[in-house]
């Protein structure tokens, strides 16, 4: 059993859960692999639009996680696997920004995930997951709700495609991210097409889903991403598929594991 996606104290949002609480619950709970993904530094220039600036880790802070992470796998050698990794943003427009930071720090990194959380428009930038009342301004910005999911998509299509070099992450970070909020947000029109091409561009590219459980306990989402028809496509594309749990305290880990499909 392995939990492809867990934060950590590093995260500005997150719990102060210790790693040893996150890996030793892991234990507990039959976790055999499990991939610190902390949201990496977001590159220089690049304003994170949330209220508290609080998206990602700090630059300074990168060196000290990467070394408690390389003494723990050490530590728990032979009892868990631990993978030393990022959730890399994309942000469009920091696509060099993204490659640098990449090339000097993939080398470090043994498992990551490349996200799309911000999406920018009319030269501005937006987090997409942030509340349903960011998301809900974002639609009368974008002109309709069905604006806002056509740039998350055209959006993460670019992520899939973008150059950015040879430590870019294999594997795309909840690909149905825009769906958080759908309760209150319904979107009525189809994005069945540009998902399908979403998938075969991953696909193509030998990329792996992160297919996580977070949204499975977000009150206004109660889905994981992606959802059962569009993980079963990618079952049938032959794409990996892996389990991340989002978890941001120790307790989190393993959530909507059992709503996941399971072949
Ligand atoms: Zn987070
Ligand atoms: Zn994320």
């Amino acid at each position: 059993m392995r939990d492809g996606h867990v934060h950590s104290k590093f995260c500005p949002h997150g719990s102060k859960d210790a790693f040893q609480t996150y890996i030793e619950h892991a234990m507990e709970l039959g976790i055999t692999t499990i991939s610190f993904t902390e949201h990496a530094p977001l590159p220089a220039g690049f304003t994170d639009p949330t209220p508290l600036q609080d998206s990602a880790m700090k630059m300074e802070d990168l060196p000290a996680y990467l070394e408690e992470l390389a003494i723990l796998r050490d530590k728990y050698r032979g009892k868990i696997t631990i993978h030393t990794g990022l959730e890399v943003d994309y942000i469009e427009g920091f696509e060099k920004e993204t490659t640098e930071f990449l090339n000097k720090y993939g080398p470090f990194l043994t498992d990551s995930i490349l996200s799309v959380h911000f999406l920018k428009h009319e030269g501005e930038y937006d987090c997409l997951d942030y509340s349903p009342d960011v998301f809900g301004d974002m639609i009368k910005r974008y002109g309709g709700i069905e604006k806002v999911y056509e740039a998350y998509f055209r959006t993460l299509l670019l992520s899939i495609k973008s150059n950015l070099g040879s430590h870019k992450p294999k594997r795309i970070g909840h690909i149905t991210l825009v769906n958080k909020f759908q309760k209150k947000y319904p979107c009525p029109v189809s994005f069945n097409k540009e998902i399908r091409n979403i998938l075969l561009e991953v696909q193509q590219n030998n990329y792996e889903l992160d297919y996580n459980g977070a949204g499975t306990a977000k009150p206004l989402c109660l889905e994981p991403y992606p959802p059962t028809a569009i993980a079963n496509q990618a079952i049938q594309l032959n794409i990996p598929m892996i389990y991340g749990s989002d978890a941001h305290q120790a307790k989190e880990l393993l959530q909507g594991y059992e709503q996941l499909h399971r072949s």
